[in-house]
């Protein structure tokens, strides 16, 4: 698919990550208010406002006045959003003439504009569905030979993670205090992780609704999935490795993961699907793809110490993943569990064959025994207070590309901890 060229000329750039082939959704902040928007080249279009000029009333009934904004678009189905998607593209088109005043006067520069938390999070589960990130770290902890657990090329291995900490872009992460215990260590110790990390991860938002008993196949699976951001799952690695057998992570996750301001649209990324690589054991049936469900999108991470230049840690790309998400959500659902709309799914850190690929610096360092050398002449394992983490991704199409903005996060320093007078 070529350009859809736009009225809003900056969309028409093919460096805009927001050209009208795009239409991400997200809300910005207006005062204490999360309002619904889409993004055009440098500028976001109100939909709440356009709403109300009558513009988009095509008999799909109100969406964007609805406190939640997108949520309640959410809810309203495929056929919903296809509808919407063809409208704005038919107003925003260079085509249109009539409507351009009107338009126009719902759009406002992206430079000034703050951004919320796209979407009300239901849950987030987090999975581990990326193989060379599951051959690395199990390399790392059981040896080359039992890297993979035997359930791995069966299942997408996943676990229930926190909804409540799940934060847009730009928001500061406080390094969490945990229990630890050091390898040569007698007992258990509390205080600040010493080896916080990243995991580079895209997130599937799931539109749709299934009913608790009801399993979904994949292609149904695929049908409710609305769009996807970019998702940093903040771990704490040696919380991590003392609380996680045999439930799998806690804390070391719970304390935050931070996501990308706008909703790339399955729509927006029909064009980029790709297969999930050749099986190397045959699925059960109920998780067989049956036609493309992952997507080509490139994905990067840069590393920036306190008032130094950022550094490129890795390069990859989404397409790495060994199961897709409309997979991840078929499993999810396949026990009978309820599954929302609203409902956030990681995809599982995305490292690729090369070790310039690595999503996680526990990976890029190898446990932290090959430090990284950062272009401003710092090293690091794994992150230091005041460092700023900022994942970057984007689908490349023939003269545009369909960007998702950035997802950043700045690290401060752990709280104090203890009773009143205890320091
Ligand atoms: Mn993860």
């Amino acid at each position: 698919m070529p350009l859809i060229e736009s009225w809003v000329v900056s969309a028409n750039s093919a460096q805009s990550q927001f050209p009208l082939n795009n239409l991400p959704y997200g809300r910005y902040l207006d005062h204490a208010l999360r309002l619904p928007c889409t993004a055009i080249g440098d500028q976001i279009l109100d939909l709440r406002a356009l709403e109300r000029t009558g513009l988009l009333d095509i008999g799909t009934g109100d969406f964007f006045q609805h406190p939640s904004g997108i949520n309640a678009f959410m809810e309203a189905g495929s056929d919903v959003w296809s509808a919407i998607r063809t409208r704005l593209i038919e107003l925003l088109s260079n085509a249109n003439v009539e409507d351009r005043d009107v338009v126009a006067g719902c759009l406002r520069p992206m430079q000034r504009t703050r951004m919320a938390m796209p979407f009300d999070v239901a849950e987030f589960t987090d999975f581990y569905s990326g193989k060379y990130h599951a051959i690395n770290v199990g390399t790392m902890f059981r040896g080359a030979e039992n890297a993979l657990p035997p359930n791995w090329l069966h299942i997408p291995i996943g676990y229930n993670g926190r909804a409540s900490t799940v934060v847009v872009s730009g928001t500061e992460i406080v390094r969490p205090n945990g229990q630890t215990k050091a390898p040569d260590a007698a007992l258990p110790s509390f205080g600040p992780s010493k080896r916080l990390d990243i995991e580079l991860e895209m997130g599937a938002i799931v539109g749709g609704s299934s009913q608790m008993g009801q399993p979904l196949t994949v292609a149904e699976a695929d049908e409710m999935i609305f769009g996807y951001v970019l998702l940093n799952d903040w771990s704490a690695r040696d919380i991590q490795a003392w609380e996680y057998q045999p439930l799998g992570p806690f804390q070391a996750k719970a304390f935050a993961t931070s996501i990308s301001p706008w909703i790339v649209t399955k729509a927006a990324l029909e064009p980029f699907r790709t297969s999930t690589p050749e099986r190397e054991i045959n699925l059960l049936p109920y998780l067989n793809e049956p036609s493309p469900m992952l997507y080509d999108i490139d994905l990067s991470v840069t590393l920036q110490p306190e008032g130094q230049v950022p550094t490129t840690i890795a390069r990859t790309n989404y397409n790495e993943m060994y199961y897709s998400a409309a997979q991840q959500l078929a499993h999810h659902a396949s026990s009978g569990c309820a599954m929302n709309s609203g409902d956030l799914l990681g995809s599982g850190t995305i490292s690729g064959p090369e070790k310039s690929q690595r999503g996680s610096l526990l990976e890029m360092s190898w446990g932290g025994e090959e430090p990284l050398m950062l272009d401003c002449g710092k090293t690091r394992t794994f992150i230091e207070d005041g460092d700023t983490l900022t994942l970057h991704g984007a689908a490349k199409g023939d003269g545009y590309q369909i960007g998702f903005g950035e997802c950043i996060g700045t690290i401060k320093p752990a709280l104090p901890f203890g009773r009143p007078g205890d320091c």
